[in-house]
C-alpha cells in the first residue's frame, strides 16, 4: 500500500535520509525506532509530504505523492498524522476540533460529521467531553482528541510521531490502548515511538534508522532478541 524507494532528504549540506527504501502492507502496523537525530521524523513528514524529499518516490495507495502533479492536500487527507504535541485547536470544543475539517475540507453535513465525530469519540472514551475545550484535558486525553480527530478524515494509514512523549506517565496507557485498538481494528500504522514494549507487543515490522540509514526491517521478536547490526545492538543495551 506504501511504496517507499530511494528516499533521499537533506537540509542543506546535512544528509538527513539516505536512501531508504521499503514496502507497507495494508493493515501493517510499523514501529519506527532510532536515536534522537536519525532522521525518523523527517521519513513520516516525507510521507505527507510535510517535507518534500530531495529525490526518490513515494506512492500511497494508487498515487504517487513525489509526483509533481499529485494534489498534496488530497494525500493529506489520505494519510492521518498525530503529533508528539496534540496541535487541537484551542477555541475549539472537542466535537468542533473533530467535524472542522470533515466539514470543511470534505464538504460533508453538520449531522453526518458529528455523527462520525460522536463514534470517534465514543471509541477513544471521550464522548463525554465532547462540549469541552481542549485546555480543560489532560494531556492523554488531549491526544485521544488528536488521534479521533486524525480518524474523522477517514484516512487508510495514520502516521505516529512519538504520541506519548510529551505526556506524563499515567497516561501513556491511555493513548497505547487506544492505538492499540486502531491497530486491532486493521488500521495501516506507521509509529515513531520510544516505547519498546508497544512496539514488540503491536508492531508487525521495526524499522530501525541510525544517522539516516534504514539499518534494520525486521519482525519484532528477531529486532529485540537478536539484532542484526552492531548499531542496533548498541541503542537497545541504552534503552531497555
Ligand atoms: P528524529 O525524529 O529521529 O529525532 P529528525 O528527523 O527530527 O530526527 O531530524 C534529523 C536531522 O534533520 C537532524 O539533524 C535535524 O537537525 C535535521 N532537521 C530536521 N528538520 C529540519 C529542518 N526543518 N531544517 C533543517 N534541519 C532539519
Ligand atoms: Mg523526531
Amino acid at each position: 500500500m506504501i511504496k517507499v524507494e530511494k528516499l533521499y532528504k537533506s537540509f542543506g549540506k546535512n544528509e538527513v535520509l539516505k536512501n531508504i527504501s521499503t514496502e507497507i502492507k495494508e493493515q501493517e502496523v510499523i514501529a519506527i525506532i532510532g536515536p534522537s537525530g536519525s532522521g525518523k521524523s523527517t521519513f513520516l513528514r516525507c510521507l505527507n509530504l510535510l517535507e518534500i524529499p530531495t529525490s526518490g518516490v513515494i506512492s500511497i495507495g494508487n498515487d504517487v505523492v513525489t509526483d509533481k502533479k499529485t494534489n498534496i492536500m488530497k494525500v493529506r487527507e489520505n494519510v492521518g498524522m498525530v503529533f508528539q504535541h496534540f496541535y487541537l485547536f484551542p477555541h475549539k470544543t472537542v466535537l468542533e476540533n473533530l467535524t472542522y475539517a470533515p466539514m470543511q475540507v470534505q464538504g460533508k453535513s453538520k449531522a453526518e460529521a458529528t455523527a462520525t465525530a460522536e463514534d470517534l469519540l465514543r471509541k477513544v472514551g471521550l464522548f463525554e467531553k465532547r462540549s469541552e475545550y481542549p485546555n480543560r484535558l489532560s494531556g492523554g486525553q488531549k491526544q485521544r482528541v488528536a488521534i479521533a480527530r486524525a480518524l474523522a478524515m477517514n484516512p487508510s494509514v495514520m502516521l505516529f510521531d512519538e504520541p506519548t512523549s510529551a505526556l506524563d506517565p499515567e497516561m501513556v496507557k491511555e493513548v497505547l490502548a487506544v492505538m492499540k485498538d486502531l491497530a486491532e481494528s486493521g488500521m495501516t500504522m506507521i509509529i515513531v515511538t520510544h516505547e519498546m514494549n508497544f512496539a514488540k507487543e503491536v508492531a508487525d515490522r521495526i524499522l530501525f534508522l541510525d544517522g539516516g540509514v534504514l539499518v534494520e526491517d525486521t519482525p519484532p521478536n528477531e529486532f529485540f532478541s537478536s539484532p542484526k547490526s552492531e548499531r542496533a545492538k548498541e541503542f537497545l543495551e541504552k534503552v531497555l
